[in-house]
């Protein structure tokens, strides 16, 4: 059986569902889950949603976004838990004790270790909407419009509005397929990109004009400490997106964003032109993600963490690229 036959006959055999996607939910994220628990519902299941993190002011236009329960712990038992857009550990939610023989995960992170009994990966997805998507046609349910604007939300956050090289024929179809079963681009737009509070752009004018970059200019980094969030009054959430104003440097291959998580503790985003593959590196520090796209958690001060994160960067980019050559080797996006 094909990974997906087997999670389709999963799920038709099993009736109260609980499905979680990774802590900081993201669009696909959220898409992606809310979707999958409309289609679910119009076959009878009882379904449960449960993160760790609360919605991000931004997506919470997405129907039904508030039924999503948040925190610890996951209460109830269900026939089967389902991960979505994460390895089931980012969900953060069960420590070690996975209900293992009932955990069903679909997934396009290059880094998933595919270790979970019903496991669907797909690295060349877009979005793990589009996963959904497929998923949804092939249960039989019809998309109606709460579905569409959830799995459209997905895929055009995870494109980065069809800009990104993931951006393929396919999920351009399949998002047309969306804007005909009546999700609006618009709504999604506003809410996700045209929707901003003040406290966020006084946060991103505070946070870029501390930007620094390496000598041969090939790196730019930011830095979001504790301090700023408190003379600003934001939230790790207001920095989304922050990392692609340093990327979008000529010159730059890598960006970084070091966000402050605690005393000694730094989330780091990284972002690639599409030369430098950095999955690989924030494996490295324990994370993961795709190639354009990763991130990981640094324990250190920031002196310290800054100066690990960006070695490592010079040496993977001397590696890939080689050193002043940034032509020859490697795609260009
Ligand atoms: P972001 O920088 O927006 O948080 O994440 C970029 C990409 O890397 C996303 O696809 C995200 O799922 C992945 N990612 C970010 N942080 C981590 C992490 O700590 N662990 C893993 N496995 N993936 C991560
Ligand atoms: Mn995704």
């Amino acid at each position: 059986m094909s990974d997906l036959e087997d999670i389709i006959a999963e799920l038709k055999r099993c009736h109260s569902i609980l499905i979680s996607v990774h802590i900081s939910p993201d669009g696909d994220a959220l898409g992606s889950q809310l979707a999958l628990m409309f289609a679910l519902k119009k076959l009878n299941k009882t379904v449960t949603v449960h993160n760790l993190d609360p919605v991000p002011e931004i997506y919470r236009f997405l129907p039904f976004a508030e039924t999503i329960k948040t925190g610890r712990p996951v209460t109830g038992r269900y026939d089967a838990y389902v991960v979505l857009d994460s390895d089931p550990p980012r969900t953060g939610l069960f420590d070690d004790a996975y209900p293992a023989d009932t955990l069903i995960n679909l997934d396009h992170h290059v880094t998933n270790r595919s270790a979970w009994r019903h496991t669907w990966l797909d690295t060349a997805a877009t979005a793990t909407g589009e996963m959904v998507y497929k998923l949804i046609q092939r249960l039989g349910v019809p998309i109606d419009r709460d579905i569409a604007l959830c799995l459209y939300t997905a895929i055009f956050t995870d494109t980065g509005s069809f800009r990104y090289s993931n951006t393929t024929p396919e999920s351009m179809r399949i998002s047309a397929t969306l804007l005909e079963a009546g999700a609006d681009p618009w709504i999604v737009t506003e809410n996700v990109y045209e929707s901003f509070a003040f406290r966020r752009l006084k946060l991103l004018g505070s946070v870029l004009s501390g930007i620094e970059r390496s000598k041969d200019g090939k790196i730019a980094w930011v830095v979001v400490t504790n301090e700023l969030y408190d003379q600003t009054g934001t939230k790790a959430e207001d920095t989304d997106n922050f990392v692609n104003f340093v990327r979008s440097i000529k010159g730059v291959e890598a960006a970084v964003l070091f966000r402050q998580t605690g005393p000694a503790q730094y989330k780091v985003s990284l972002r690639s032109k599409g030369r430098v593959d950095l999955s690989e590196l924030a494996r490295l520090f324990g994370g993961g993600g795709h190639k354009n796209a990763a991130g990981c958690v640094v324990n250190g001060v920031i002196e310290e963490v800054k100066m690990r994160v960006i070695s490592e960067l010079e040496n993977i980019i001397s590696t890939q690229l080689g050193y002043g050559n940034d032509t020859i080797h490697g795609r260009r996006p």
